[in-house]
Formats: structure tokens, sequence, C-alpha cells
């Protein structure tokens, strides 16, 4: 028998159910329901989908809804199975989630700052966080730290690079660590020259040669933002120094981080480009079961390649990268005028090169001193997105 086969059931809160991750959540708790428990999911308005969530796992007992409209819709519908309690719109909902006395790990996969307070709640209470949203860390990485650590909560990341980190270093002191390095596939403009990024459309940055995701998240993949904002979320859930904190293009997305220690010696984790390999990881730590999709094949891999990442044709690496090593308030500034122009360039009111103009010149004119709690991220966060929104 496996040292595993007699651990009692994880109860799970799923934040964010009905989006990419949410997805690959459920098929991992739907592989594994003698191991795993889905108790609680919300969404930011998908009713529909939430309520068949609820039908499809029985074990769902509480449901919340971001959108007022869609919980009014929810409730006149009547759409929730019996039973089931609908919480309050808004964070309250999703921090009532996140302290449920009988959930045991909060997977918050929740696009945007919205993560932020119950992930915050999650770990006062003592809860441990799989952690998928990754403006959490990278705005408020130093109070994030500092809660789990006083709720005694452990952070499980659930990003494929930060997870293969965790993998690589368990049992290994950060200080036996040289550098730690995260892949990039390079996203849809990886071999693209610069010339012909000035047209980009949004239509051509959704196509992602090797993830499927949200539309923010793939446009972050083709800018490179999304490396920048994983180096500085690294910083943070490994105690690493900026200066430690690596990317390197690695089209095959096998291989997805390496962690380099004292010696020379390097440790690399490898799985297929599918993330129920890292939600699996997080939800059963420490336990290892048979993968929910097919393991991988070395007899299929053509190649493993790498290569540096061209911060010429990629600038939201680079801008990422300043913002690391300023530290304070400037990985929140970052990150909001990036959501800004993201926003705005799907809309198709900024070409795809704005997007690193409008982040550049929002950090140069947001400077705010490195912030004393999280009122002062948060404010940091609002003036950054006004600056970046002038600047459209
Ligand atoms: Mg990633």
């Amino acid at each position: 028998m496996s040292p595993t086969a007699t651990l009692p059931r994880k109860r799970v809160v799923l934040l964010g159910a009905t989006g990419s991750i949410g997805e690959s959540t459920l098929r991992v708790i739907a592989a594994h329901p003698d191991k795993l428990e889905l108790v609680a999911i919300a969404a930011r308005a998908g009713h529909a989908r939430l309520a068949a969530i609820a039908r499809l796992f029985p074990s769902v007992r509480h449901v919340a809804l971001f959108d007022e409209a869609a919980a009014r819709d929810a409730r006149t519908g009547a759409v929730f199975p019996a039973g089931v309690t609908l919480h309050d719109t808004g964070s309250a909902g999703l921090i009532a989630l996140a302290g449920l006395p009988e959930a045991d790990i909060i997977l918050v996969a929740v696009v945007g700052t919205a993560g932020l307070a119950p992930a915050l709640a999650a770990l006062a209470a003592g809860k441990d966080l799989a952690l998928a949203s990754k403006e959490i860390l990278v705005m408020a990485g130093q109070f994030v730290m500092a809660a789990a650590q006083a709720g005694g909560a452990n952070i499980l990341p659930v990003d494929s690079e930060h997870n293969a980190v965790f993998q690589c270093l368990a049992g290994h002191p950060v200080a036996d660590v040289r550098r730690v390095t995260l892949t990039a596939s390079g996203g849809a403009f990886r071999d693209w020259p610069a010339d012909r990024l000035a047209h980009a459309t949004p239509a051509d940055a959704l196509k992602h040669p090797n993830w499927a995701m949200g539309p923010k998240i793939t446009v972050d993949s083709a800018t490179l933002a999304n490396k920048g904002l994983e180096l500085i979320e690294a910083r943070w859930l490994f105690g690493l120094r900026p200066d430690q904190c690596h990317a390197v293009l690695h089209p095959q997305s096998i291989v997805h981080a390496l962690v380099e220690f004292n010696d020379g010696s390097v440790l690399a984790q490898l799985c297929p480009p599918s993330m129920t390999f890292p939600i699996q990881h997080a939800l059963l730590h420490p336990a290892r079961a048979p993968g929910t999709d097919l393991p991988l094949d070395l007899t299929k891999l053509s190649a493993l390649e790498f290569r540096p990442v061209d911060e010429a044709r990629f600038p939201l690496l680079r801008l990422a990268r300043t913002a690391l090593q300023a530290g304070g308030a400037a990985p929140a500034v970052f990150n909001a005028a990036n959501e800004i122009a993201v926003a705005a360039f799907l809309a198709g009111r900024l070409p795809f090169l704005g997007i690193a103009s409008v982040v550049e010149k929002t950090l140069d004119r947001v400077q705010p001193p490195a912030p004393a709690d999280l009122a002062a991220v948060l404010a940091a966060d609002a003036e950054a997105r006004r600056v970046a929104a002038a600047k459209l």
C-alpha cells in the first residue's frame, strides 16, 4: 500500500472555477475522487456554468458570484441545486469561501487583483493556498508571504514554472541556490521580426503555440510580460534576490524551470504543457498519484532547445526586471499599467507595441515610496491605472 492511500481527502475551495485554470482543476479533482473533494466554487459572472459544476460535483455546498447582476439572475432562476448556499457578491463572497471552516486548501485562480483579499483571508485562517493568480504576489508579495508565515500555512505554486522550481527545491535550503531560471515558450510572436510586431493584431497575439489559456495571459505571453511577472513572483515565493531570477526561451514548453545550485548542479522539472500537472502536484502535495493527463514520452521529443530572450523585441521583460530591481510598489505599478494596456490592445484601441510604451511611461511617472501596508499598494495600483489610461 502506498503511504498516501490512508490520507484523508483534501477539501478544496476553487475560486475562479469557470476559467482555464478552473477547468483543469476540475479535471484533476474528478480524476482523484478518493483524494480530493470540491466543497466550494466561485466565478466572476458565469452563473450557468457555475451551476453546472455544482451539479457535476454534489460535494459542492458553497458558491459565490462576484458580479451583482449574475448573482441576481442566479437567485431569480434558482439555478443552484438545493442545499447549496449562494454567498455575497464581490470580495465578501470570495473571502467567505476562502475562510470556510471545512476547507483544507484554497485554489485562487481569479483574474486580476480580486484574488488578493481572499488569498490573505485564506492565509489568515491558516489554510493552505494553491496560488495561480500572479497579481497577488506581484502586487503584495511581502505582505502575502508574511501572512503565510504568521498563519503557519503553505503557499503551493500552481503556475507551471513556479511549481517546477518548488519541486526542484524540495529539501534544499535556498542558501544553496545560485540561480533560478524560468522557461518561456516565447508566445505567439517568438519568431516574428521586430518590424512585423508593429502590425500584430489581437487575433495574432491570441494564437499561443503551446498553451491554451485566457486572453489576458495569452497576450502577456506574446509580450513576455507574463515571464516578467513570473520573475517577480519567484523572488517572493522562494526568497530569492532579484539578480538570482532569470528567464530563458524554450520553445517546446517541456522543461518548466531549472534550479542551479552553488556547486554548479542544475535540477530541472519536465512534464507535458498541460496545467493538470502543476495543479495536481499543488493539490496533492506532498503525495503523488497517477497523472490526470498522459505523461511525457521522451522518445517522441525531437529536441529541447534553449536560447536567450531578445529584450529588444520583448521590452516588457526588461521593464519587469527593472521593476523587480526597484522593488517597493514598482512591480504593482508595472502590473497595473500592463493590465490597462493589454485591455486597450484587446479592444483594438492600442497597437501591440503600444503596450510596452504605456507601461514604460507609467513606470517613469508613478514612483511611490515603498508601501508600508496593503492600502499603500492598492493606492499605487489605482494611481498607475489612472496614469496608464491617460497615456493610451
Ligand atoms: Mg507560467
